[in-house]
This record gives C-alpha cells, structure tokens and sequence, in this order.
C-alpha cells in the first residue's frame, strides 16, 4: 500500500470542504443531511472500526459471517433504523486450507507466495507436481489448443494495470473467473494466475473462481505479483537453452468444500412519511474474503451507505423509505444479492445504489433514470460538484447486489470512487483498517447523503 503524502491529500480535502459551505441546495433536507455528514459524527468509520475488529475476516457461510449478521443488527438498531431483520439463505460453503507452491525446477527451488482461489479443487495433502504451459494471457491461454494444456499446471502471466475507474479489473480478471475452468476443459491439472492485483508486494490476491456444470473442478491459485514476475523470468530462460527444458512446479492446495450452510441478508429502513412511495435501496455486502479484516471491501461500503442513510434521517423524515441492504455472500457468487431479488424483485423499487469499491472519494457519478427523472439528475448533479463529483457520460451500471434488480430495469445512480489504489489491496491480507483515508471516507458520505436526500424527497411524477 503506498502512503500518499499527506500535505497534498489534507490541501485536497480542505479545498472541497471550503468549496462544500458554499453550496446551497433549494430544499432544507438535503442541506442540513450534508451539514451533518460534513461536521457531524462519523458513524462510517465506527461502523468501519468496529466491525474490522469486533469480527474481522467473515468469509460467507461461516460462523464468522453469522456473527458479522448478529452484529449488524445489533449495529443498525442501535443507529436508531427500523425494520431491522435478517433475510436467511442457502450456499454452498467452500473455505480455504493449506496453501503452498514452488518453482521446483530446472533451477534452484524456491517457495512462492501462493493462495487458493474460491472454489478451486485441493490437490491432497501431499500436492501434485508437473510442467508449467505459460500464457502470456487469458485470451492467449483461451485460443491454445488441448495438447499444449493437457497434464500440465497452466499459468496466467497478464498484469493487471491501475486505473482511476478500476477498469482492468473485467479484462483482466478473466484469467481468475473463467481461466481455471478454460484451463480445466483442455486437461490441465491445476492453474495457477498471476494475481488480480496491481500492487507489488509478495502477496497473492485471492477472490472467486467458477467451474461449468459437468466441468470437474482443478486446484486454481494465484500467486503474487514479483513471484509472477520471478516464474515469467525463470520461463524466457528454461524456454531460451538449445534444448528447451519445461518449468516444473509442486503445488499444495487443500481447500473443502463444506456443503451447503446458511447465510443471509441484514436489512433495515429509514420509514418513509408517504408509506405509498416506493423506496430508495441501497447497497453494500457484510461478507469478506478471509486473508484481510475486509476494510475495504466491503466495511467501507456498509459504513458509507448507513451513515449517509442516517444523516438524511436525522436530517428530516424523507418522503420515500430508504432500505438498507448489508448482502451476505457476495464475494463467493452475489448469493445474497439474488436472494434479495428472490424475495423483493416483484416489488417496486424507486432507484438502486452501492457502495463495493473502497474507501477512497467519490469522483464521477452516472445515472440510469427514466426521462421522468431528468430533474432529479441535474439537481444531484448540481449538489455533488462542490465535493468535485463531475458527472459521468455513461449510464450507470449498478453493483453486484443490486445487479439483478437493475437489469430487471431499476433506476440506478452510480457515485463512482477513485479506484487508482484499490487492487492493490484488494482480496489480500493488506485489506485492513490503516488503509482507509479517514477524510476521504467523510467525502463519501457527504456525497452519498447529498444524493439520498434528494433521490428519497423526489415525486412519484418523476421516480417510479
Ligand atoms: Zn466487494
Ligand atoms: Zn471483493
């Protein structure tokens, strides 16, 4: 994690809070919810605090996220919301177990810094040894044919580059979402990726892999960034001698598959005044991947979405409800996002929100409304840029949890976080509380209850 320096960073901040008291929004509501989200308490980071340390790593099915839902509720009833409840569901449970690989030949052997991805196979206890067939890339690994894959452990050498709107992250991480199954139809024996991950410390990035229905699951790992870089170098020279010699490695993966646990969605509100209104949603998930505490992903999310909500409730009662959705199981598969869409999809929803990407200030915003909307737009718009939100060009995409609800043609607004520094923590044991920039942290919330406040007071002429 890299340490921006500090002069510049509270120059920044300090620049848009000057600029924030002089913005004035027509109606009290949304003013005084960003007056609060702006010199108030800071329930964001306490709710991030707390839950980073009360509970820590809370991978989906296990005793750890039951505990993460039971203090949620204890959390958000304490914050004063109401309806506080957990929605239940099933999934399959997999969790991580020994994890371990080397570069075991021509050269001298050396240990790498491996980890298992979600729903990899395990290679038993005494790991599996052989060849290495190296790509250069997904798509490289995707057009090979059968022969240069099968009975061989297939590495993925692509690397995945920072950029402001995390945009490497879908073309690049198709080596960990598809790449262990491409590699496991072709008769590979195991896969290893270099990690999703933009950072350069010796830790792997972990985060789900699926297999096709009928496609027997591999040992999938990733290692990290310079131990990719190491078996990329070893691979030019064991490739480059007169008699080309393979690259051997051994790997040890012994992840289980528990079968089928519970989880659940913890829901709570903002009721309201006009119970015919149909509600704001909005979303972050309360699961994490297990070799972090899960600070910025997705604490962060939780902790933005809930303080907004809250300062537009003690700011005054809004016209719509807001519901708050803390998803359970996101990380293994958006269980609890089709769970909600289960159970609430026939319902009427105004718009959808979420928060999974940091903790870092919001940048950009893009909507997706009806034409009905348009004013709605331009006066968010208009609330958001003295916090130096410009408005985005594209229509807005939704997140994972509301993913469904949005295709089924929710109105979404996407308040877009600077993503620069994200991968270079994310799904790492370097997901941890001292990367969150408290006043960046502050700009979320102060944006997101600026856009609350004005989306849950919006008419039914111009909101579904
Ligand atoms: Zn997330
Ligand atoms: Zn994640």
């Amino acid at each position: 994690m890299k340490n921006f320096p500090a002069p510049a960073r509270f120059v920044g901040i300090a620049a848009l809070c000057l600029a924030a008291t002089h913005a004035s929004a027509s109606d009290a509501a949304p003013e005084s919810a960003v007056d609060l989200a702006q010199h108030g308490a800071d329930p964001a980071w306490s709710i991030v605090e707390d839950l980073t340390t009360e509970i820590g790593p809370r991978m989906a099915g296990t005793e750890a996220e039951a505990a993460a839902r039971r203090w949620a509720i204890a959390r958000l009833q304490a914050l004063g919301f109401a309806n506080v409840r957990e929605e239940q569901f099933d999934l399959p449970v997999w969790v991580r177990g020994e994890e371990q690989a080397w570069l075991t030949g021509p050269f001298q052997p050396q240990k790498l810094a491996v980890t298992a991805l979600g729903n990899s196979a395990s290679t038993g206890s005494k790991g599996i040894e052989g060849d290495i067939a190296y790509f250069e890339s997904f798509d490289a690994l995707a057009g090979a044919s059968d022969a240069k894959v099968k009975g061989k452990i297939v590495f993925i050498d692509n690397q995945m580059k920072a950029a402001q709107d995390g945009s490497g992250y879908g073309y690049y991480g198709r080596g960990r979402f598809t790449g262990p199954n491409v590699a496991a139809k072709k008769g590979a024996i195991a896969i290893v990726i270099r990690s999703i991950g933009t950072d350069a410390h010796r830790n792997p990035h972990t985060g789900v892999t699926n297999f096709d229905p009928g496609v027997k699951p591999i040992p999938a790992g990733a290692i990290s960034n310079p131990d990719a870089d190491q078996l990329a170098r070893q691979w030019k020279r064991a490739v480059a001698v007169t008699q080309p010699e393979p690259l051997h490695m051994k790997l040890v993966l012994t992840p289980q598959n528990l079968g089928t646990k519970h989880s659940g969605n913890v829901i709570a509100e903002v009721p309201g005044s006009d119970p015919a209104a149909s509600p704001i949603i909005v979303a972050c998930h309360l699961d994490s991947w297990d070799l972090g505490t899960g600070a910025i992903d997705d604490a962060a999310g939780c902790g933005i979405i809930t303080a907004a909500a809250g300062h537009v409730m003690k700011a005054a009662t809004p016209r719509r409800t807001i519901r708050i959705l803390w998803a359970g199981a996101e990380e293994v598969g958006v269980f609890g996002g089709k769970a909600y869409f289960e159970t609430h999809g026939k319902e009427k929803h105004a718009a959808a929100l979420e928060s999974d990407f940091g903790a870092d200030r919001v940048w950009r915003i893009d909507f997706k409304l009806p034409d009905s909307a348009k004013p709605v737009a331009d006066r968010i718009a208009a609330a958001v840029m003295p916090f130096g939100v410009v408005r985005g060009k594209q229509p807005a995409g939704g997140g994972a949890d509301i993913g469904a609800l949005v295709q089924a043609g929710v109105p979404a607004i996407d308040l877009q976080q600077d993503g620069t520094r994200y991968f270079d923590v994310h799904h790492t044991p370097d997901d941890t509380l001292d990367k969150i920039d408290p006043m960046q942290l502050r700009q979320n919330v102060t944006v997101w209850a600026a856009t609350l406040a004005i989306l849950a007071n919006s008419t039914d002429d111009e909101l579904p």
